[in-house]
C-alpha cells in the first residue's frame, strides 16, 4: 500500500482533507488529514467508504447519445456528442432567443466549472438560466446574510467552536450531516462542560439527544420562538446597546414590533412552554460569547429568509457577531455551494459576489469578459423549480444538468418528471449511469470525478482548498470544466481556450478583487503550496481571514446590519381533515443526496439499507400500525409506501422520511413524489421541510417493500 495523495471530500460542506492509500487508483484506506484545518483529522463514515465508488461498473466512459428517448444510447465521440447538443442549442437560441435554454447545476461543482458556466449563459449566451441544487439547500442563508448583513457569507469559522459559551443549533442535524464538525463541538464540550449546546428542532435528532437543552419547536413554528426569544431578551435588559447603537440600525422599529407581541401567543404557536423559552433567553443573556449553527430547518421554508433574518436579529440584539465565537454560521450541505455563490451560478448572481440587477457589475463582466455592452440581461433567471415548470410549460426547451439528480432531489416529482419528458434537449454530465436523471437524458456526458481532477472549492468556513489530480478518470471521462469549455467552443465562442485548471481559477480570482470574497491573493501557485486559504485573502501575502467584521463595518452603504422585523406566516400547505400529517424530510449519516455513491459502499448500505418513514408511537397506535407495517403515505402530489419506523422523536402529528432514495433502488416511492413545490417570494427556495400528507396501513398481505442497493456490481480496476 502506497499514500495516493489528499482531496478534499466530496460529500458534505464540513470540506474535510482526505489522505488516501492503496494501489494505483484503488483506494484501500481513507483518514481524515491532521494538519487539514476544516476537520483536525476527522473523518465520518462516508468519507471513509469512498474507496469503492471511485471505480464502478456504472463509471460513464464515453459519451452517450439517443435521438429518440425511445431509443436506447449509444456510445459516441466527443466531437459528435457537443457537436449535437451544440446545433440544438444554436437553433433554439436563434428561434426562441436565450430564455429557451438552461443550465441546472450543483454544489458538488467545482469552482472552475462553476466560473465557466456563468461567463458561457451569462456572458455570452445573454441567459441568466443558471441555478443550482443549492438552491434547495441554502439560497435562505444566501439572502438572509445579504438583507440583514448586506452581504452574503458566514462571519464565522470552525475555530469558534471552542470558544463559544453557548452553541445553538437550530433547523440542522449536525451529527448526521455535518458529523466531522459536530464531533468537534462534542469535544469542545467535554473540554469545557461549562459550554451550553442548545437544539431547536422538531425532531428529537443524534444532535438533540447531545445537547444541554433540546427544544421542540413546532414545525413552521420558527420565527414565533426567535421573536418570543428577542422580546423575552428586551425585555430583561440583555441589549447591547453600545453595539446596536453604533453598529445597527431599525432597533427601535424592532423593539416596538416585539412590543406588540404576546409571548404566551408566541409560545403556543412556537409549541414551545413560556417557561422554557425564559430558560434559554437567560442562557443567551448569560453566554459571553453565542455561535449559532444553522441549515436545512431554517431554510427550506417559503419564508426561509426570514427565519433567517430572525435569527440574525438575535445576533445583533446581544452584540454577538464580529467578535470569537459568535455569529450566525449557516451550514453549507455540499463541498462547493459557497463556490457556486462566489461564481456566481444562482440566477441572480454573477462572479465576485456580483448581481445581474446592478448596471456596474454587469458592465464589469461585459469588459472582463470582452463582450459587447447589453450582453449580460438585468432580469434575474429561472431558479431551480420555476426551471422545471417552465420545461413543462414549453417555455423553456433545453436543460443542461450537471452533477445532481433532479429526478430524486427536486419537490413535487411526477412534475419533475413530465417536465423532462417534454424537454426537446436534455444534456446530463455526470460521474455514473444510469441514474434516475440520465435515464431522461437525450445526451451523456462523462465526467471526472473529485480524485481525477484539479480543482477548487470553498468549505462552510469560507476555506478554499485546492485539490489535486491523483489518478486517471476512466475512458474518456473529463473535468466538468473541459467540457464546458469545449461546449463553448462547440457554439463558436472564443475566451474558452484554458490549458488547465489553474489558468481557469486565476483567471477568475481576478473578478474577486476589491470584492467581498476577495480571493486575489489566492492563486493557483499559493494554493498548490499552501493547500488552503480563508476568503477574504486579497493580496499573496495575505494570511486570509478568520472572522468577518471585527471592525463591525457591514456590508450594507452605511456599514450598519439591519434589525428586520419578521412575522410568522403558515407554511404553504397546513394539514387538514384529508392531510391530517405534517411530512418532514431531511438526511441520514450513511448516505448522501441520491445515493449515486453512497449505495455502492456495502458497509454504508448495511447500516441503513432501504428508505423508511418515521411514525410517533402514539400516530401508529391510532392506525394500528407496528414496527416494519407497510404504510401508504399521501399528499397532494402523490402517493407512496414505505416501512413504518415508530419513534417518539418525531411530534405526534408528523412523520419524518428520509430523501435518499430514488426510483433505482424503491421505484415510485421516492419521498419527493409527496413534497410540495411552493417557494419562498424572494430567496425561491422550495419548502421541502413542510407538506400536509395523510397516512393508511396498508393490507397486511401487500407485499413488502424491497429495495435494491446493489443494481450495478461495484469493482476496483
Ligand atoms: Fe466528508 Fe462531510 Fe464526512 Fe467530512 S464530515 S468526511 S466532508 S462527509
Amino acid at each position: 500500500m502506497e499514500p495516493l495523495g489528499e482531496s478534499v471530500c466530496p460529500y458534505c460542506g464540513v470540506g474535510c482533507r482526505l489522505a488516501f492509500e492503496g494501489v494505483k487508483n484503488q483506494v484501500l484506506r481513507v483518514r481524515g488529514v491532521e494538519a487539514a484545518p476544516a476537520n483536525l483529522g476527522g473523518i465520518c463514515a462516508k468519507g471513509a467508504q469512498l474507496g469503492p465508488t471511485i471505480r464502478t461498473a456504472d463509471r460513464l466512459t464515453k459519451p452517450q447519445l439517443r435521438l429518440s428517448r425511445h431509443d436506447a444510447f449509444r456510445s459516441v465521440d466527443w466531437d459528435t456528442a457537443l457537436r449535437y447538443a451544440a446545433e440544438i442549442f444554436t437553433n433554439l437560441l436563434h428561434t426562441h432567443g436565450p430564455q429557451a435554454v438552461a443550465f441546472y447545476g450543483s454544489g458538488q461543482l467545482d469552482t472552475q466549472t462553476v466560473y465557466l458556466i456563468t461567463k458561457l449563459f451569462k456572458g455570452h449566451l445573454g441567459c441568466n438560466n443558471t441555478d443550482s441544487n443549492s438552491r434547495l439547500c441554502m439560497a435562505a442563508a444566501v439572502a438572509g446574510y445579504r438583507t440583514s448583513l448586506g452581504c452574503d457569507g458566514p462571519p464565522t469559522c470552525y475555530d469558534d467552536i471552542e470558544l463559544a459559551d453557548l452553541i445553538l443549533i437550530m433547523g440542522s442535524n449536525m451529527a448526521e450531516a455535518h458529523p466531522v464538525t459536530f464531533d468537534r463541538i462534542r469535544a469542545s464540550k467535554k473540554k469545557r462542560p461549562e459550554q451550553q449546546i442548545v437544539v431547536i428542532d422538531p425532531r428529537r435528532t443524534v444532535t438533540a439527544l447531545a445537547a444541554d437543552l433540546h427544544l421542540a419547536v413546532a414545525p413552521g413554528g420558527d420565527i414565533a420562538l426567535l421573536n418570543a426569544l428577542g422580546k423575552i431578551l428586551i425585555n430583561i435588559g440583555a441589549v447591547d446597546r453600545a453595539f446596536v447603537g453604533d453598529h445597527t440600525r431599525g432597533f427601535e422599529e424592532f423593539r416596538q414590533f416585539l412590543q406588540a407581541q404576546d409571548v404566551n401567543e408566541l409560545s403556543a404557536v412556537a409549541g414551545v412552554a413560556p417557561g422554557e423559552l425564559f430558560a434559554l433567553a437567560s442562557r443567551i443573556a448569560e453566554a459571553g460569547s453565542l455561535l449559532s449553527f444553522y441549515c436545512m430547518g431554517l431554510n427550506q421554508s417559503t419564508v426561509g429568509m426570514w427565519k433567517n433574518n430572525s435569527l440574525i436579529n438575535l445576533h445583533l440584539l446581544t452584540g454577538q457577531i464580529g467578535k470569537p465565537g459568535a455569529g450566525p454560521f449557516s451550514l453549507t450541505g455540499q463541498p462547493n455551494a459557497m463556490g457556486g455563490r462566489e461564481g456566481g451560478l444562482l440566477s441572480h448572481q454573477l462572479p465576485g459576489y456580483r448581481f445581474v440587477e446592478d448596471a456596474l457589475h454587469r458592465a464589469e463582466l461585459e469588459a472582463f469578459w470582452q463582450r459587447p455592452k447589453g450582453t449580460i440581461s438585468q432580469k434575474p433567471g429561472l431558479t431551480a423549480v420555476e426551471m422545471f415548470r417552465a420545461l413543462e410549460k414549453g417555455q423553456l426547451k433545453a436543460l443542461w444538468i450537471a452533477g445532481t439528480n433532479p429526478a430524486v432531489s427536486l419537490p413535487d416529482l411526477h412534475q419533475v418528471r413530465r417536465a423532462l419528458q417534454k424537454a426537446q434537449l436534455v444534456v446530463v454530465q455526470d460521474v455514473y449511469h444510469p441514474t434516475e436523471t440520465t435515464r431522461l437524458a437525450d445526451v451523456i456526458l462523462p465526467v471526472a470525478q473529485w480524485g481525477e481532477k484539479d480543482w477548487t472549492s470553498t468549505n462552510s468556513e469560507r476555506m478554499v482548498s485546492y485539490s489535486p489530480k491523483l489518478w486517471d478518470p476512466p475512458g474518456e471521462a473529463l473535468p466538468d470544466w473541459q467540457i464546458l469549455a469545449r461546449f463553448a467552443a462547440a457554439l463558436g465562442f472564443e475566451g474558452f481556450n484554458y490549458s488547465d485548471a489553474g489558468q481557469v481559477w486565476d483567471e477568475f480570482i481576478q473578478l474577486t478583487k476589491g470584492r467581498p470574497c476577495d480571493m486575489a491573493g489566492a492563486t493557483s501557485e499559493r494554493l498548490r503550496d499552501v493547500t488552503s486559504l480563508q476568503w477574504p485573502c486579497p493580496t499573496p501575502d495575505h494570511p486570509g481571514t478568520k472572522r468577518r467584521y471585527l471592525d463591525k463595518v457591514f456590508g450594507t452603504p452605511d456599514g450598519k446590519a439591519l434589525f428586520l422585523p419578521r412575522d410568522h406566516r403558515e407554511p404553504r400547505e397546513v394539514p387538514d381533515h384529508e392531510f391530517p400529517f405534517i411530512l418532514t424530510t431531511g438526511r441520514l449519516y450513511t448516505h448522501w443526496h441520491t445515493l449515486t455513491r453512497t449505495a455502492k459502499a456495502d458497509k454504508l448500505v448495511k447500516r441503513e439499507p432501504g428508505p423508511f418513514v418515521e411514525v410517533n408511537p402514539e400516530d401508529a397506535g391510532q392506525l394500528g400500525v407496528d414496527d416494519g407495517d407497510l404504510l401508504q403515505i399521501s399528499s397532494r402530489r402523490g402517493t407512496v409506501q414505505l416501512p413504518a419506523r415508530l419513534h417518539t422523536g418525531v411530534l405526534p402529528g408528523m412523520v419524518f422520511l428520509p430523501f435518499h432514495w430514488g426510483d433505482q433502488f424503491c421505484e415510485g416511492n421516492a419521498a419527493n413524489y409527496l413534497t410540495i413545490s411552493a417557494i419562498g417570494r424572494v430567496a425561491k427556495q422550495p419548502e421541502l421541510k413542510f407538506c400536509a400528507v395523510a397516512l393508511e396501513k396498508v393490507r397486511s398481505d401487500h407485499p413488502q417493500l424491497t429495495t435494491n442497493h446493489s443494481p450495478l456490481t461495484t469493482h476496483q480496476p
